[in-house]
């Protein structure tokens, strides 16, 4: 069936036709492929074309699609039943090897999105230190928790509102929204709410404005302000967890959290979600302690058992040296071209994955981000859907490369974007 059939027909029955906003395409002229299957590298919609994927699901992939360990791994399991709601040796199992990836993590808990992972982080830190109040960066994304939804008031280190119809405006009030990469920022909001600071939470490098890394100091800074004030530093490692480093950012820039929130990857392709920390903050939670959270499918066989095998495998040597190497090729590649071009665009990337801005200078900041071009996006975009690149569909998203993404496609991927950033 056509894209277009398919979307009318999905409308009906689901608001806006899909169960995630940025899969409607919202931002470019054309509506979204309904898919078929997935097969490594490659996406194949219902009208029978074949894509090549650097959506990945939303980075939660990072072995293709149908990666055969993860499919035989959910099989096995589902031949043994789908959900217990109640312990079993697997999560044990997982829970060893996210703490092995990540050394702030002493103690997890799974549940089943990154949303939830975010929200419940967010409560264990209130609960802890008894204040209500967090700090949270403008164009870094935590998932849609009611504390998240908020944009900044007025002038710096203010109160926020509600950034969507729903949020309660008490609650939006306990949310400070400052500059990402902007650590003076978040020392007046310390001055300015003394005592009242629950924790602060970003993403370590920012991958939802775009790829945004961190300017040099800002996670040590952070550290040591939170630190000051015996507020939590949370870092939402949702996407760059098992991406950029086995042990995400953490191990990259060498900070440490001290709650790190995951999902995506490391839930190998299922819906799962996790926060983790030191133990004698994560006894915090029920029923070891007073802090409620719950969830009736959070382990769930299949999940643990897809987590389980995708982590076993990315322990496997020079995995994320390879995945370092084929991002740096590609944007390398994309980068020099765009200069024989002069062309206004910006390439940042990390390893596994990588954004273009169409803008004059790096992108440091949201600020930043919102400068680049969305007619020259729009029209990069929708020649790449027609010459079957599938991109993410806004230019605030990150493109990912999975480890199924070799160098013949990524050399056909060069081929094609370079044929249109020509034509720009
Ligand atoms: C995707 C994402 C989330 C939300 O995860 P869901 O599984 O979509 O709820 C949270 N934080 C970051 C950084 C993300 O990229």
């Amino acid at each position: 069936m056509k894209r277009e059939q398919n979307f009318r027909r999905a409308k009906k029955v689901i608001p806006g036709g899909v169960n995630s906003p940025a899969r409607a395409y919202s931002r470019v002229d054309v509506e979204p492929p309904f898919i078929e299957k997935g097969e490594g590298p490659y996406l194949y919609d219902t009208a029978g074309n074949r894509y090549i994927d650097y959506v990945n699901s939303w980075g939660a992939l990072i072995f293709g699609h149908a990666y055969p360990a993860v499919v035989e791994a959910v099989r096995k399991a589902a031949e043994k039943g789908t959900s217990f709601g109640a312990p079993t040796e697997r999560e044990t199992e997982l829970a060893k090897l996210v703490r092995e990836a990540f050394p702030s993590i002493e103690m997890i808990r799974f549940v089943n999105s990154g949303t939830e992972a975010t929200m419940s982080a967010l409560r264990l830190a209130r609960g802890l230190t008894g204040r209500d109040l967090v700090v949270k960066m403008s164009g870094c994304y935590h998932g849609h928790g009611d504390s998240f939804l908020v944009e900044a008031g007025s002038g710096p280190a203010t109160l926020g509102r509600p950034n969507s119809p729903g949020v309660p405006k008490v609650l939006s009030r306990k949310t400070i929204t400052v500059p990402y990469n902007d650590g003076q920022a978040v020392e007046e909001a310390f001055d300015r709410y003394a005592g009242e600071i629950a924790a602060v939470i970003l993403e370590p490098a920012a991958a939802n404005m775009g790829v945004v890394p961190p300017i040099p100091g800002y996670l040590q800074k952070l550290r040591d302000i939170t630190e000051a004030h015996d507020s939590l530093l949370i870092f939402d490692e949702v996407i760059t967890g098992f991406r950029v480093a086995f042990g995400g950012c953490q191990e990259l820039y060498e900070v440490e959290a001290d709650l790190t929130c995951l999902g995506k990857i490391v839930g190998g392709g299922l819906p799962v979600g996790a926060f983790g920390g030191r133990a004698e903050v994560m006894n915090h939670l029920a029923p070891a302690g007073p802090v409620y959270q719950a969830g009736t499918l959070s382990g769930n066989p299949l999940a643990t058992a897809a987590g389980l095998v995708t982590l076993q495998a990315l322990k496997e040597k020079n995995i994320y040296r390879k995945l370092d190497r084929r991002t740096e090729f590609l944007t390398t590649e994309l980068e020099n071209f765009a200069r024989e071009l002069q062309l206004t665009l910006q390439i940042q990337w990390l390893p596994g994955l990588f954004s273009l801005f169409f803008t004059e200078s790096e992108v440091t900041s949201f600020e930043d981000a919102k400068r680049s071009d969305n007619q020259l996006f729009k029209k990069y975009f929708e020649q790449a859907l027609s010459a079957n690149i599938y991109l993410p569909p806004s230019p605030f998203e990150s493109n990912f490369i999975s480890l199924a993404h070799d160098d013949k496609i990524l050399r056909k991927t060069l081929r094609i974007l370079k044929e249109i950033l020509n034509q720009l």
